[in-house]
């Protein structure tokens, strides 16, 4: 797998060149892989993830085996917010949805890096802000909004995330994100692909038309993307002077 730059990570992009030489001295590159489990429910978390591509869900499980995702984790954020939020664990778990590559770090290590830097700790408990804002949304998205439109803001959400318009994502993890059948999967990502907005063979999709996508899907797409943007686009904190800092201040201003 080619190595994408480690800061395509939106928060430790957002770190000062400081902060970010700290963490990096802990920082390792992982794969991820197609259902690894980053930390189960009610258990402790041992490391945090920062996602340079790939997605991973955040998945609870009843006590009858059924499972339902809540909310998913890209190279926009981290996995392991318990930990920045005084706890060691969830009674959720997360698991590796979309295959891609992470930077991983030791619990101790990150604890102590957020103890150390105020800047640290603040982007963090903003990009917690966010991820409250983005399962809020999807709560409300799932009551309120047709299944197409979910699907098309699904897929638009897993294409950001990623390097190319072409990637993996199984019916089954559509089925649990959008919390339908799998013949109900098939229906609509067989519809999308007879209008030429994506294809769809194996599990591979390519999205095609990304402007027909957003057009068909729901608001709550561009409202949670707004909303990252508005929180996470702030750099005044934390100076950097290359180009990519720059442009994520400019988003910012535009949120
Ligand atoms: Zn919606």
């Amino acid at each position: 797998m080619p190595h994408r730059d480690p800061r395509t990570n939106r928060l430790l992009s957002l770190l000062s060149d400081d902060d970010y030489e700290h963490l990096r001295r802990h920082l390792s590159q992982v794969d991820l892989e197609y259902r690894k489990s980053l930390y189960e429910a009610s258990r402790p978390i041992e490391h945090v993830y920062f996602p340079v591509e790939g997605v991973a869900s955040l998945v609870i499980t009843t006590t009858e085996g059924a499972s339902a995702e809540v909310g998913t984790i890209g190279s926009e954020g981290m996995v392991g917010l318990p930990v920045c939020l005084g706890s060691r664990d969830a009674p959720s778990a997360v698991y590796v949805q979309v295959p891609g590559t992470a930077l991983m770090m030791d619990v101790g290590a990150f604890r102590s890096e957020l103890e150390r830097s105020p800047t640290v700790n603040l982007t963090m408990l903003r990009y917690a802000h966010a991820f409250f804002n983005q399962v809020a949304q999807s709560a409300a998205c799932a009551h309120l909004h047709l299944v197409e439109q979910r699907c098309c803001r699904w897929l638009l959400m897993t294409r950001d995330r990623m390097p190319s318009a072409d990637f993996l994502l199984t019916h089954e993890f559509l089925g649990m994100m959008l919390g339908v059948r799998r013949t109900t999967v098939t229906e609509v990502m067989s519809a999308l692909q007879k209008e030429g907005l994506i294809r769809y063979r194996r599990g591979h999709v390519t999205v095609l038309d990304h402007e027909a996508l957003r057009l068909r899907a729901c608001e709550c797409y561009e409202v949670s993307k707004l909303e990252f943007d508005r929180l996470l686009g702030d750099t005044a904190l934390a100076p950097r002077t290359d180009r990519k800092h720059r442009l994520v201040s400019e988003i910012g201003r535009m949120g």
